[in-house]
């Protein structure tokens, strides 16, 4: 499905990621774990260019390729952007548009479809995260559950190969942070690839196919969630664990 190797990324004078690799099956969930500040929200930013990368080689199992240490054509960007869905930790929903609204911004305004068509579709993603009874509600009449989900609809809406949450539940209250992870749960069962950042060592166990732990800017250890969460073998990811369990 994805395939990224080598990427680079430093703002101004600080090397915030320093060479790595990641590999995406289809159909798999991989799960980003790590320390505060050791670069796991700007990964995942260069993954679909919010934050461009300085360095690093995508390819896609469809052959589409970029190379990140030549400047990419802005139509290349486009092209990387649609493949990818992002769910952000504080929502970023549109403050005046309703929920509704919001899932059908990126196909009416980005992919320029028809919005009757769209509208369909777009109910039928917040029946999916159990919305439907909402959708015509503005973002300050949902709770951060509700609006987390319409997130995720709005971010399902352009149908991307990839789906990437950065930390989705981290700003939730914690009575509100199973809702999220259920319909989570449920798109992973589906088979949608997703690269998820997160602090939940029980969804990256229960869900994750693959889990990364990265400290400094690098892949410290990776593997399946039993071995890197129940086993590590370094020393940093045992202290990492240790202090978050
Ligand atoms: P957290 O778990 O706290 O969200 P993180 O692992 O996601 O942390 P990043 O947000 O990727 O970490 O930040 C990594 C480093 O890059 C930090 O030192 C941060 O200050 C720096 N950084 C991130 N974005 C920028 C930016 N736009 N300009 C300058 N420095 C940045």
């Amino acid at each position: 499905q994805i395939q990224v190797q080598n990427l680079h990324k430093s703002f101004g004078k600080l090397e915030v990621l320093r060479g790595i690799d990641l590999e995406v099956p289809k159909g798999n969930v991989v799960a980003i774990i790590g320390p505060s500040g050791s670069g796991k929200t700007t990964f995942l930013r260069c993954l679909n260019a919010l934050e461009m990368p300085n360095k690093g080689l995508f390819e896609f199992s469809d052959g589409f390729k970029l190379d990140f240490s030549k400047q990419p054509k802005k139509n290349e960007i486009l092209k990387l952007r649609r493949k990818s869905g992002m769910v952000f930790q504080s929502y970023n929903l549109f403050p005046h548009k309703t929920a509704l609204e919001n899932v059908m911004e990126g196909p009416v305004i980005v992919q320029g479809l028809d919005k009757e068509e769209v509208r369909g579709k777009a109910v039928s993603l917040l029946e999916k995260v159990g919305l439907g009874e909402k959708m015509d509600l503005y973002p300050h009449q949902l709770s951060g559950g509700q609006q987390q989900r319409v997130g995720i609809a709005r971010a399902l809406a352009i149908q991307p190969e990839l789906m990437l949450f950065d930390e989705p539940t981290s700003a939730l209250d914690p009575e509100l942070v199973g809702e999220v992870l259920s319909v989570m749960k449920e798109l992973a069962r589906e088979g949608q690839t997703m690269v998820v950042v997160t602090h939940e060592l029980k969804f990256a166990e229960d869900v994750a196919d693959h889990v990364m732990f990265i400290d400094g800017g690098v892949v410290v250890e990776q593997g399946p969630p039993k071995e890197i969460l129940k086993a590590p073998k370094e020393a940093r990811t045992k202290q990492f664990l240790d202090r978050v369990l």
